[in-house]
């Protein structure tokens, strides 16, 4: 089967690509491992620019009414009197982003994929990869498919990046996402975040009932966590978090997500495309990998648009241009703040909390701060 575009993994990332270049005319195939649509429980932080793509390829209306707007951020040191808040007020915006679940995204890109007549193939697992002069040909456990250009988008381990021989750099975070629901009659639209002694917890709101926890636990402690019961589990929340949280009831499992860093050493080489986890893959916790990856797939199909497809050694070294340094900058961020907040030392905690006070303080330097998170 021959294409323009073939875009391997169905994740937000891939759909948003393959929605966005089809709306140009090009003819795609999208293929992913599962048997069905993916459809995520996970809910995410969407930023302005995110949303103004998703708002531009015309997918945002069939999701702006079950996203949760936030207009506040807090974060503040547990071990400390370290503390710096963000209002979209002080931005001028009505917003600082919305929390969406994962799945609703996925499911309103692909719903779209009729619309621009792109095919989806599920249960097709890529296999292989071979490049001629002007084509790339991808082997799947079903059947071959041909394109002009293949796209990674199949997440933090893409055999795409492997058969490509693309070499990534990686560590583990040695820490453990814990994810997990919970209904509270808190009702505010206010994100916080507070660095634990054993690592950064936080609390999204997701509608006026629920917030849903994003705890980053050091890999020693995470496991006795997950073996709690639910009582028990919750109760550590409330004391960890410091601050006075109302009644909180677990209404969803526990899910974990082993934390690690990685980041392919090119984004795009003989025509093969790394775009979101495939390419680069962060601690959440700043809320910014799926910002990463539309961010991603805006320039990528950007470049497409105004250079067609004739112009592929142009687009890639554009591509690698723009995408590679603000993906680093950003792994170097959340390094910086992960090990920041890692020392037990008792003048780093007082130079952070230090820190933490000052950037409160200045304002220039708070919407620094928002401009990056909202604008990634
Ligand atoms: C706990 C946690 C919280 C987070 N919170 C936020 C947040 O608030 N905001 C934010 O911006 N980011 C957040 N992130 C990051 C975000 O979840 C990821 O960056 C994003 O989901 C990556 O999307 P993707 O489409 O690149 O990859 P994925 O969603 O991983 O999709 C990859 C797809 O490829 C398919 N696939 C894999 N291998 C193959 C193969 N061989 N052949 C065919 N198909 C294949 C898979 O089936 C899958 O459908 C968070 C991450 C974690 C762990």
């Amino acid at each position: 089967m021959n294409y323009d575009v073939i875009v391997i993994g169905s994740g937000v990332v891939g759909s948003a690509l393959a929605h966005s270049v089809a709306r140009e005319g090009l003819s795609v195939a999208v293929l992913d491992a599962k048997s069905e649509p993916p459809n995520s429980y996970r809910h995410l932080s969407i930023n302005k620019k995110s949303r103004q793509f998703l708002e531009q390829i015309e997918v945002w209306q069939n999701i702006k009414n079950i996203a949760f707007p936030y207009d506040q951020i807090k974060v503040w040191d547990q071990e400390g009197t370290g503390f710096i808040d963000f209002d979209a007020t002080e931005a001028g915006l009505s917003n600082l982003g919305y929390i969406v679940r994962e799945g609703d995204i996925q499911k309103a890109l692909i719903d779209s994929f009729k619309k621009s007549d792109i095919q989806a193939f599920w249960d097709h697992s890529l296999e292989g990869i071979n490049i001629t002069d002007d084509r790339i040909i991808c082997e799947t456990n079903k059947e071959s498919f041909e394109g002009k250009i293949i796209i990674g988008s199949d997440g933090v381990n893409s055999q795409v990046r492997n058969l490509s021989k693309i070499s990534s750099r990686s560590w583990s975070y040695n820490q453990t996402a814990i994810v997990a629901n919970f209904e509270s009659s808190a009702k505010d639209n206010c994100i916080r975040q507070t660095f634990t002694s054993i690592g950064p917890l936080a609390l999204l709101p997701m509608n006026s009932k629920e917030m849903t926890m994003i705890w980053s636990i050091d890999d020693e402690y995470a496991y006795k966590f997950l073996a709690m019961t639910d009582l028990e589990f919750t109760s550590e929340v409330k004391k960890y978090f410091g601050e006075h949280i109302e009644d909180l009831k677990l209404s969803s499992k526990r899910q974990n997500f082993p934390l690690h860093h990685l980041s392919a050493k090119t984004f795009a080489k003989n025509r093969v495309f790394l775009v979101g986890d495939s390419a680069h893959h962060i601690h959440p916790l700043a809320g910014l990998g799926l910002n990463a990856g539309i961010g991603d797939v805006d320039c990528l199909s950007e470049l497409i648009k105004s250079n067609g497809l004739d112009q592929i050694n142009k687009i890639t070294s554009s591509y690698n241009r723009s995408r590679i340094p603000v993906n680093l900058g950003l792994a170097a961020s959340m390094e910086a703040f992960k090990r920041g907040f890692g020392q037990k030392n008792i003048w780093v905690r007082l130079l952070r909390n230090s820190a933490f006070n000052i950037a409160n303080e200045l304002t220039p330097l708070k919407k620094k701060f928002m401009k990056l998170a909202t604008e990634l």
